[in-house]
């Protein structure tokens, strides 16, 4: 009964984080630090380690077959100078590997348990500020096992949420009566479970994602670099708009069209769909550029853009 209390406190005080969560400021509160102490600590980096060692196994078994190659020299030594910057213990770095990503999911790049991986296509096109914030983004979300931090708060949220649950429906008649079938049981628990998991994967998702611009965005230590960022966001976002204003158009004119027009335009707005569904999750350009213009006050400049 007191780990029961003890539970509801818990899904309690995991909305009271959600709350705090939306519109974070670029100030670290009293959440933010304990958050991060715990993602550090040595029984999450452990499990991270043996979660990556398996991720690694299988990423290696399934490699040809999907496509996935070593990063060339240049970009696993960006990587893992971003790694190091961010602050990842030398144990933990891990390696950089690339793969072909449709350009219809909108993916730079990944964060797994034990490699990050990045979309060869978007390296083909993206200047070389846009790579850099990639890979400290991404090594951020290494620093902080993000990966692993996302399904302990899940289970957290499960955990908390059923007996909350189950205490409302015991207060009332036929609530109680529906907790003596077992079938009820079953299906009011898995429908918890779902939903407590799907929220938290929206919410403290969203949390890492800022978490991961943010800090990426000031450990580059580089006004231009950011600016640059800023600037291509602003040029994707005209251009989904672009895409998202004249789909009536194009379906219109489609039978006008070739075959492989047909799928590049397919492609193009599943690009846009999938961008500007994911996009609520990170920084807006304001504020992007808020964080070019304190970096700016301090004068800082990488080394590449400190030559130009
Ligand atoms: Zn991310
Ligand atoms: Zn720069």
């Amino acid at each position: 009964m007191h780990l029961n209390r003890a539970l509801v406190v818990c899904v309690l005080l995991s909305f009271f984080d959600v709350a705090c969560m939306e519109n974070r400021s670029f100030q670290k509160s009293w959440l933010d630090r304990m958050l991060a102490n715990v993602a550090q600590s040595k029984i999450v980096n452990t499990l991270n380690q043996g979660l990556a060692h398996f991720d690694r196994a299988g990423l290696d078994r399934g490699a040809q077959k999907n496509g996935v190659q070593d990063a060339c020299e240049q970009l696993k030594e960006l990587g893992r100078k971003a790694q190091e910057e961010v602050g990842v213990t030398q144990k933990r770095i891990v390696p950089i590997k690339q793969k072909a990503i449709p350009p219809s999911e909108a993916v730079a790049a990944i964060a797994s348990f034990g490699f990050i991986m990045v979309n060869s296509g978007h390296l083909n096109q993206a200047r070389y500020s846009s790579i850099r914030h990639m890979l400290y983004h991404e090594a951020i979300h290494i620093k902080y096992n993000d990966r692993v931090m996302i399904g302990i708060v899940g289970l957290f949220a499960c955990m908390g949420a059923l007996p909350a649950v189950k205490a409302v429906l015991n207060k009332s008649k036929g609530g109680s009566e529906l907790l003596d079938h077992q079938v009820a049981q079953l299906l009011i628990g898995c429908t918890v479970g779902y939903v407590a998991l799907k929220c938290v994967n929206a919410t403290y998702g969203k949390y890492c994602e800022h978490r991961a611009d943010i800090e990426g965005f000031y450990v580059t230590k580089c006004y231009q670099c950011v600016r640059e960022n800023a600037e291509d966001k602003a040029k994707t976002l005209h251009f989904v708009q672009n895409i998202l204003d004249n789909k009536t158009i194009h379906s219109s004119k489609q039978q006008n069209l070739t075959d492989e027009q047909k799928e590049k335009r397919a492609s193009d707005l599943a690009f846009a769909r999938n961008w500007i569904k994911g996009n609520s999750r990170y920084l807006s350009i304001n504020e992007i550029q808020q964080i070019a213009d304190d970096l700016k006050q301090e004068g800082r400049l990488c080394e590449l853009h400190k030559e130009s």
